[in-house]
């Protein structure tokens, strides 16, 4: 071998023992290495078996291939020795040549068999002395055979046949030796065979020994190495897990085992470091579970399985009955006769139970017991009075609610967030004709919607389930409205709750449905006549004059109607008469006109006709004076003959204009025009009328400034007493002094004022400033305010007039408030009413204008009046012949039986003032003693009058 192939093994070697050194440190290895010598010492010994009995094999095999084959070829070649004597004597024997030969021929055979067995025998033999046997016996034989051919057959002589089996007896002999060999030979090696299996026992029994010695070693190595560790170390881990911290682990060696107890110290240590921060944590917890049952504000008891006392918190100690300093160890029975204890004692078994107790002062306490493991109970009381009463208000609260949805007028139905019904009521059952017994809670609105469709005749009620599946489906809150019967409509609301779910109310709109489509026909038609009402008019208007545009109509004319006086007529003879007045009219109006135009009311007493295809004013003014003829006749009314003109404005398409409102405003100005010139008359619109309306709302829009503009000025006129000429009031009368259209008269801006509004600002200025001038006057003069009948629709006038005095400082019984008719005409009973209070403020009231209205005398009955002023109309006809002076007469005295002053107005010249004067007037105002003057002037007049008076 090479060097460096030694060396190579050698590292090898020491590479393969470091191996096992390393690997007798661990546990596994030292096993392993164990387990390893146990194998080899079995391994050895089996080896050791097998060798033996492969020896004792071979014995056999040698027991039989050799002894005994060479004793059966050796006795084979007897029995063919015997069998070639009989057959060369028979030979000798034969007279037949041919027998001979036969007899020659097997001879040969015998010999060659008898040669080959002795050659197997001799083969076979175990010794050579068999061998040498074996070879004499063939010789013998030889010789026998070949003397045999020696003497021939024809030597039949004893001598021969004595030489011939001397020959023979020689092969015998050597035969018998041979077979005698054979036995002894096989019986040697029995013996040589028997020895041998002793000594291989006796090896077997020594290897075995030496097996089991060796086994003892390893198994004891094994128990010192490793078993006993392991008991050591089970038993350290088995204290360690018994809680035994102090237990002393053995120091180990360097290898596993001393890894293993190393690391059992450190276990132990870690354990004994947790307990003991565990120890501290529950001490901690313990003192504040502690801490937390005394300041529970449960009362917390824990009894014992004997039923005594072992803790019990302030809170339960007081429900106990107990001092909470000597709650502790006492049998829970002595607290019989509280809640708590009774309860605790009635509980039945051991386990887990609540049960409700009232305290005796009236507090609900809830009481829960839980066993302990020990056997006692744990019970905790809680006070639930609170709970109690809001269960109690909370269940008064479901059955008004309960009340409430039975009675609702509406169905409703509140549906979960994943789509189960909640809350249903009686009228939604009874509304889709359901049984209430066949809802239940739960079911979808799908299964409710297939309930009311096998049970509803017709599927109205079931398509109204499924609109509202739709809106559902879409998750959009929503609102529809369908027939579910002949009788019914339904309308059905929907919306989503704050919890995911949906309520949905369905209202019986039967009743507002049918109310609605009254209101729509009656939105069309004036209720009163019957007639089309102004939307109707408009949208005719408007379809005339879209005909006109398109070119598929022709012209047409707008009529407005106006009756003469009707107020009165209303106000005489009350609103019955008035209402049957206007049916009359309307029917009247209705028989003058064709089919195709239309007539309508406006309002109050305006009418209004579209007439359809008039190609000339021709027609329009034939239909005008018609219609002014049918009203020659008068109405018979409840037993009343009413006569009442009618003024008519007529505007015509395409000449004045196409547009609807153009022409309605047209027709309108022109009928302002016709009642202008005089009742009963028509008028076609003229563009200066339209000039006229500008100009009025320029005026309009003037006069809503003026009063901050200070344009208005007052100027005063005395009234004078008759007797001796001696101003005893001065009427304020108002002048507008406008920048650019100079003075502007009181009739013209008044009404206007009145039909803006703006009288009101403007007649509170004149109460002030009438007032405050007034209070600058000599005592004894009052000052007379006219005061319109607008400012009398609403109460402001009194505030006004007492704002007035306050601020002039003016005694009341110093101011006069002239009123004409017009003012009692509107709402007599709050007109009168604010008339009594500013009488009794102190206020005097006059009737201005007294003989011009048309029921002027009626008013005085009404109203104390303290002064009626005769209109100037009168005054200045009385030198005319007529009835003038007669009327004059006739107020004088009709105010001097009721105590009331009359006052002459416009009185210009002497005569009148005399005549006045005859006829008792007690007072006058007019151009003769002053017109009206600046404030200042009055004092300078009081003098002048009081001079000429003198
Ligand atoms: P009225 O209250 O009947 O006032 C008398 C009117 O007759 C005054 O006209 C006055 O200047 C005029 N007048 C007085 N004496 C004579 C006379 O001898 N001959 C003639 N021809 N006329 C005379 P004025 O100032 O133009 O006022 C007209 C109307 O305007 C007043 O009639 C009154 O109804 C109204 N009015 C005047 N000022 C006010 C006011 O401050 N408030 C209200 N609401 N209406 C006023
Ligand atoms: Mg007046
Ligand atoms: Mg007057």
């Amino acid at each position: 071998m090479n060097p460096s192939r030694r060396s190579a093994g050698i590292l090898r070697w020491r590479v393969a023992l470091d191996a096992v050194l390393r690997g007798t440190r661990t546990i596994r290895g030292r096993i392993f290495l164990a387990f390893l010598m146990l194998s080899a010492i079995t391994a050895g010994l089996g080896g050791y078996a097998a060798l033996g009995i492969m020896t004792t094999g071979e014995l056999v095999d040698k027991t039989y291939d050799r002894s005994l084959m060479s004793i059966n070829y050796a006795r084979a070649a007897a029995s063919d020795l015997a069998a070639l004597q009989a057959t060369v004597a028979r030979a000798r024997l034969a007279g037949d040549a041919e027998e001979r030969r036969t007899l020659e021929t097997r001879i040969e055979q015998l010999t060659q068999s008898f040669e080959e067995d002795l050659e197997i025998a001799a083969d076979r033999a175990q010794s050579e002395r068999a061998t040498r046997e074996a070879a004499a016996a063939k010789d013998a034989v030889t010789h026998w055979l070949a003397a045999r051919r020696e003497f021939g057959p024809d030597r039949q002589t004893v001598d021969v046949w004595q030489a011939l089996d001397a020959h023979a007896a020689v092969a015998e002999q050597h035969i018998d030796l041979l077979i005698n060999f054979t036995a002894g030979d096989g019986f040697a090696y029995r013996q040589t065979a028997r020895a041998v299996v002793a000594r291989d026992v006796r090896l077997s029994v020594f290897a075995t020994a030496l097996a089991i010695i060796l086994s003892g070693i390893v198994s004891l190595l094994l128990l010192r190495q490793i078993m006993r560790p392991v008991a050591d170390a089970s038993t350290v881990a088995s204290r360690i897990a018994a809680g035994e911290l102090s237990v002393t682990v053995p120091e180990g060696g360097a290898d596993e085992f001393g890894a293993l107890l190393q690391a059992m110290a450190v276990m132990r240590d870690n354990i004994a470091a947790m307990m003991q921060a565990e120890v501290a944590q529950r001490r901690s917890a313990q003192s504040l579970l502690a801490d937390a049952v005394q300041g529970s504000i449960e009362g917390i008891v824990v009894v014992d399985p004997q039923g005594r006392i072992v803790l019990a918190n302030e809170r339960a100690a007081a429900l106990l009955g107990f001092d909470p300093a000597e709650t502790g160890h006492r049998p829970l029975s002595e607290a019989r006769g509280s809640a708590v204890a009774d309860t605790l004692l009635a509980m039945p078994g051991s386990g887990t139970l609540t049960a409700e107790a009232q305290s005796a002062d009236g507090r609900w306490l809830r009481i829960s017991r839980s066993p302990t493991r020990e056997g006692g109970f744990v019970a905790v009381c809680s006070d639930v009075s609170l709970l109690k009463e809001q269960e109690d208000q909370l269940k008064r609260s479901n059955s008004q609610l309960d009340a409430a949805l039975s009675n609702m007028l509406q169905g409703l139905c509140l549906y979960d967030a994943a789509g189960g019904l909640l809350v249903y009521n009686r009228r939604f059952c009874d509304m889709l004709g359901l049984d209430a017994g066949e809802l239940r809670t739960g079911m979808s609105l799908r299964e409710v919607a297939r309930l009311v469709e096998t049970t509803s005749n017709d599927g109205s009620a079931f398509g109204l389930l499924m609109e509202q599946q739709a809106l559902l489906h879409r998750g959009v809150s929503g609102s529809l409205c369908c027939p579910i019967r002949k009788d019914c409509i339904v309308s059905l609301k929907q919306q989503p709750t704050a919890e995911g779910g949906w309520i949905a109310t369905y209202e019986d709109v039967t009743q507002r449905y049918e109310a609605e489509a009254r209101i729509i026909t009656m939105a069309r038609r004036d209720a009163l006549t019957g007639l089309a009402n102004r939307m109707v008019f408009g949208e005719r208007l408007e379809e005339a004059a879209a005909r006109l545009e398109d070119g598929s109509g022709a012209g047409f004319a707008t009529l407005c109607l106006d009756l003469d006086r009707f107020k009165e007529v209303n106000d005489t003879l009350g609103h019955p008469v008035g209402d049957g007045l206007l049916r009359s009219v309307a029917e009247r109006l209705q028989s003058c006109l064709r089919e195709t135009d239309l007539v309508a009311r406006l309002g109050g007493d305006e009418f209004a006709i579209v007439q359809a295809g008039t190609h000339a004013r021709q027609d329009a003014s034939a239909l005008a004076k018609r219609l002014i003829a049918a009203f020659q006749q008068p109405f018979l009314l409840d037993g009343h003959t009413v006569t009442v003109g009618l003024s008519i404005g007529i505007s015509l398409a395409p000449e004045h204009g196409t547009s609807p409102e153009k022409l309605l405003k047209s027709a309108d100005l022109a009928l302002y025009r016709a009642k202008a010139t005089g009742r009963g008359c028509w008028s076609f619109f003229e563009e200066e009328m339209d000039l006229e309306l500008r100009k009025r709302r320029a005026m309009e829009s003037d006069l809503r400034t003026a009063v901050g503009n200070g344009e208005f000025e007052l100027v005063f006129q005395p009234i004078v007493k008759l007797d001796r000429q001696r101003i005893a009031t001065c009427e304020a009368l108002l002048r507008w002094r406008h920048p650019e259209r100079g003075y502007v008269s009181p009739a013209e801006f008044i009404p206007l004022a009145e039909e803006t509004g703006s009288i009101c600002e403007i007649g509170e200025w004149v109460l002030r400033k009438a007032c405050s001038e007034a209070a600058k006057w000599p005592g004894g003069i009052g000052v007379a305010v006219n005061v319109s009948a607008v400012q009398f629709k609403n109460a402001a006038v009194v505030r006004a007039v007492m704002e007035a005095l306050t601020a002039s400082g003016l005694p009341a019984h110093r101011l006069e408030l002239e009123i004409t008719e017009s003012v009692l005409l509107n709402d007599s009973v709050t007109t009168l009413a604010t008339l009594h209070t500013l009488k009794r403020l102190g206020v005097r009231v006059a009737m201005d204008d007294f003989g011009t209205g048309f029921s002027s005398l009626s008013y005085l009955q009404s109203f104390p009046f303290d002064k009626i002023k005769i209109d100037q109309s009168f005054v200045r006809n009385l030198g005319e012949t007529g009835n003038a002076r007669l009327i004059v007469r006739s107020v004088v005295g009709l105010g001097r039986s009721l105590g009331i002053t009359t006052t002459a107005e416009g009185i210009e010249t002497e005569a009148q003032l005399e005549q006045l004067r005859l006829e008792g007037c007690e007072e006058g105002q007019g151009y003769l003693f002053s017109r009206p003057v600046p404030s200042a002037t009055i004092r300078e007049l009081v003098s002048t009058l009081g001079r000429n008076a003198a």
